[in-house]
């Protein structure tokens, strides 16, 4: 009983199967599966139904789904496309990855050798268990680290199934390895560990600045943070106001807005302002909700209660401060996590909506007048994560993007994240870069080696 749909047409992509067999529960660690040292348990939930995933066999490709409530066709489509494009890319990196050679004065030569830093923690978040996991795990792989990775504890699985792939693909025992845990325990023991070289984490900044610190007083290990944002889009009026809309809703409303990445403050310019609001209202309604491993839905459930309640407390505390509810603000039923797709306009700068990072289908348009005044609005946040300008006017679109304080700019696109380009925050948003090269760079250490030259010729 997992709540699959009876009927589900027939598409061009392996369908959701209907019973879900769990192999894997159990720690992995030297490519061994183990029980946990104290004995303890805990069950992992359907966040679309309630119910505790359990006593239930054999992982499948809907797995990821079953255990986060994202819509299967997203899951497909996007964790695991994105995850098997990673996984592609830094495998052509292994090859090539090298030092320079440097001229020096006198009789010298100077070389540097890349090495790897060696032990490599993943602390990894709900929103995107498998995606975040091989974002940590492959670069560290091909740099010839090994790693230790900490799923979140509320979805466990799918890490736990790569782990079955790993020892059915030949790892050396010890290469890779997954604690399943808590954040407090697991991944407290992870950042605090003498042995442990590098710390990778997405989630919180709250949690981040604790990784920080605990990496700060145990070795001093390197620590890559990926955390939050309240990321701005600016739409001129000179835009696609379609193509504004629908990338800006795919921002805010993907994964139930639950994403790092969220488009959660819309700035829109003066003049096509009603009209982008009419068209973000009518697009918000005509998103489906439903059960997540139905094909059709597109929109699922929020992770858990905690989550819930805190976005439907921000929903209310955005009616009080006075931001026009357009559409959406309630829990979609009693069963399950689902909150509507909800569309507020007229949100002024200092309300909680406003600043405060919301992790739910909570989209927040604003109006502007001009650009100077966007830009400094746009920037006041303690966050600097990602970003996105819609116009068709690229000069204006390349000096907005050097204004705008965040590790990404989308130029008429949102979301557009490719395994070849880098990835990270500005000011609060985190400390160094996920994907491409540059996360190459996260990886290894850099060893000089200068030799003196006694025949100089
Ligand atoms: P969190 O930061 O507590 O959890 C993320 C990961 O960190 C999990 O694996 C968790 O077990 C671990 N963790 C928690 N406490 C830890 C500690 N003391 N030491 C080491 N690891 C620890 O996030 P949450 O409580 O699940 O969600 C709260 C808020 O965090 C969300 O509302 C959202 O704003 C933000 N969040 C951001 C992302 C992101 O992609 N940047 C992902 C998840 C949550």
């Amino acid at each position: 009983e997992n709540g699959v749909t009876e009927e589900i047409p027939a598409l061009p992509f392996p369908q959701p199967a209907k019973i879900q067999d769990i192999h894997h529960t159990k720690l992995f660690i030297n490519n061994e599966w183990h029980i946990s040292s104290k004995g303890r348990t805990f069950p992992t939930v359907n966040p679309a139904t309630g119910v505790k995933i359990c006593d239930i066999q054999e992982a499948d490709k809907t797995l990821e789904t079953m255990d986060t409530g994202k819509p299967f066709l997203q899951s497909f489509f996007i964790d695991l496309d994105g995850s098997i494009k990673t996984l592609r890319y830094y495998a052509g990196w292994t090859d090539k990855i090298h030092g320079k050679t440097m001229p020096v004065d006198d009789s010298f030569m100077s070389f540097t050798k890349h090495e790897p830093v060696g032990v490599c923690g993943a602390i990894i978040p709900w929103n995107f268990p498998l995606l975040m996991f091989m974002w940590k795990m492959a670069p560290a792989l091909s740099c010839g680290n090994t790693v230790i990775i900490k799923p979140a504890e509320q979805t466990p699985l799918t890490a736990l199934h790569v782990g079955a792939l790993i020892k059915e693909a030949g790892f050396p025992p010890g290469v890779v390895n997954i604690l399943p845990g808590f954040g407090p325990l697991a991944g407290a023991a992870l950042a605090s560990h003498m042995d442990v070289d590098k710390v990778a984490f997405t989630g919180s900044t709250a949690v981040g600045q604790l990784i920080k610190e605990t990496a700060a007083r145990s070795n001093l290990k390197r620590v890559t943070l990926e955390l939050g944002g309240k990321n701005p889009c600016i739409v001129f009026a000179d835009s696609d106001l379609r193509l504004a809309v629908e990338e800006t809703q795919k921002g805010a409303f993907y994964n139930q807005g639950q994403c790092c990445t969220a488009a959660s403050r819309v700035f829109v310019e003066e003049s096509v302002y009603e009209e982008f609001v009419r068209l973000s209202v009518a697009s918000a309604k005509s998103l489906v909700t439903g059960d997540p491993l139905d094909p059709r839905t597109s929109h699922g459930p929020q992770i858990d209660r905690k989550q819930f309640d805190k976005i439907m407390q921000l929903i209310e505390s955005g009616k009080k401060e006075g931001a026009l509810l357009e559409c959406g603000g309630r829990a979609v039923d009693d069963t399950g996590l689902f909150i509507q797709p909800t569309v507020f306009s007229g949100v002024k700068d200092h309300m909680r909506i406003a600043k405060e990072e919301i992790f739910g289908p909570v989209q927040c348009i604003f109006s502007f007048k001009c650009l100077p005044e966007v830009i400094d609005r746009a920037n006041s946040t303690k966050y600097g994560l990602v970003a996105a300008v819609f116009t068709k006017d690229m000069d204006r679109a390349l000096s907005v993007s050097s204004a705008l304080e965040a590790g990404t700019v989308w130029v008429n696109c949102y979301n557009a994240l490719h395994a070849q380009t880098p990835f990270g925050g500005y000011k609060m948003s985190g400390n160094g870069r996920e994907l491409g090269e540059y996360a190459l760079a996260e990886y290894t250490e850099v060893k000089a080696i200068t030799i003196k030259l006694s025949n100089n010729l």
